[in-house]
């Protein structure tokens, strides 16, 4: 496609709008988590298949996957939207609110779903322009459930035909950048998130003898400082790591020394070198510290989510390609990574892509109050969609167009 072809896209996603609008907040009355989906996998299967596209449903959970081919042979592409919702109660006030206590789309899962339709229809309406395949990966359970690892298990990559994708983009939407801005970096974009507890056991007692008991608490607060010691000593702060022990637990009242003190803690890492550090470093003092006092430490780091890590030459396809659809000013550098964690990493470690971050702050919030992903009152600007739809599209058709 020529400049100006890409550059249609978003007027004509401009157009669309009202649908993208309408896809998401029907998604967005009624959210559902975790991996089974049915009501939402319905509603996808019911737009792709207006479309005029088969459908290929997920045998392991409630996935959705599709291809549009192009008018000729050619490579193949993928583009993920997640769809699952959150343990939140809505507290936005929209009139288009959750109508399901307890759950609510507040990462914006709606709006990806909605996004990638769009960007499904503008293909289908292109297919004539292109070479080679798009395959849509709809895929419930980000939120902690490794939903895009079950769907490489389900043999996904395989329905792009060999020799699978050569490329592969994902959007997630966020307030924490201006509207309708694409915001991306190489390299790490994600980090690792991995989960951590540590019981230190001592031996319970008398609080007014403790010489004649192995008081586990003295210990494991000695322990939370030396994790942080050693993460200013010992990793580089140019790949950096973040431990953080956020639950303590120990005793039950003034007198009594407890038997054993429980820590757990999250671990974020930006590399697969530092996150192997810093496991061995954890593991190492709890044992050492514990054992230094005569006691026992038992580490458990339960793995999360990996590194989403974006090809260089990727994101710079993305870039250009944005930068081409939108104009400099709304695909600003000098992007930083997020502490945050994403399954699309999965796909990342075996196609080369990237992730990109679609701004959907409503225009005159406060950045510094304005609430974030995750918040039971975070509000999208829906303009920002058919920016995403637009980019989504673009990024496809640059991607087959450069192999
Ligand atoms: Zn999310």
């Amino acid at each position: 496609m020529t400049t100006p072809e890409v550059r249609s896209l978003l007027p004509a996603a401009e157009a669309l709008l009202p649908e993208i609008v309408d896809i998401r907040r029907r998604l967005h009355r009624r959210p559902e988590m975790g991996l089974s989906l049915p009501g939402t996998q319905t509603l996808i299967v019911e737009e792709i298949e207006k479309l005029g596209l088969t459908v290929q449903l997920g045998r392991l959970t409630t996935s959705v996957a599709a291809l549009i081919e192009g008018a000729g042979p050619g490579s193949s592409v993928l583009l993920r939207g997640d769809m699952d919702a959150l343990p939140l109660s809505e507290a936005t006030g929209l009139d288009f609110s959750s109508e399901i206590d307890g759950v609510m789309h507040a990462c914006g899962h709606d709006t990806h779903v909605a996004m990638l339709l769009g960007a499904a229809r503008l293909l289908v309406e292109r297919r004539a322009s292109f070479a080679g395949r798009v395959l849509l990966m709809f895929q419930p359970g980000e939120e902690g459930f490794h939903g895009a690892r079950v769907m490489l298990e389900d043999g996904l990559l395989d329905l792009a035909g060999a020799p699978g994708p050569s490329g592969a983009f994902a959007l997630h939407i966020s307030t924490q950048y201006p509207t309708s801005t694409i915001n991306i970096r190489p390299g790490p974009m994600l980090a690792a998130a991995d989960f951590l507890t540590i019981e230190v056991r001592g031996r319970g007692g008398h609080a007014s003898q403790p010489s004649t008991a192995l008081d586990p608490i003295t210990i494991a607060a000695e322990l939370v400082i030396a994790l942080q010691t050693m993460v200013t000593r010992q990793v580089n702060v140019f790949d950096p790591a973040v431990v953080t022990i956020a639950h303590v637990t120990a005793g039950t009242t003034n007198n009594i020394i407890p038997e054993s003190a429980f820590l757990e803690g999250t671990i974020r890492t930006f590399s697969d070198r530092t996150r192997q550090h810093v496991h061995e470093a954890i593991s190492r003092l709890a044992h050492g510290i514990a054992g230094a006092h005569g006691a026992i430490a038992e580490v458990n780091v339960i793995l999360g989510y990996p590194v989403t890590t974006n090809d260089p030459a990727f994101s710079e396809l993305v870039r250009a390609t944005a930068v081409e659809l939108l104009g400099e000013e709304r695909v600003p550098g000098g992007v930083e990574p997020l502490m945050g964690a994403e399954d699309f990493s999965y796909v990342l470690q075996q196609v080369p892509g990237a992730m990109a971050m679609v701004g959907a702050r409503p225009a005159g919030q406060d950045p510094t109050t304005a609430p974030m992903n995750h918040s039971n009152r975070v509000v999208f600007d829906e303009a920002a969609m058919a920016t995403g739809a637009a980019t989504y599209a673009a990024v496809a058709l640059r991607s087959l167009a450069r192999s």
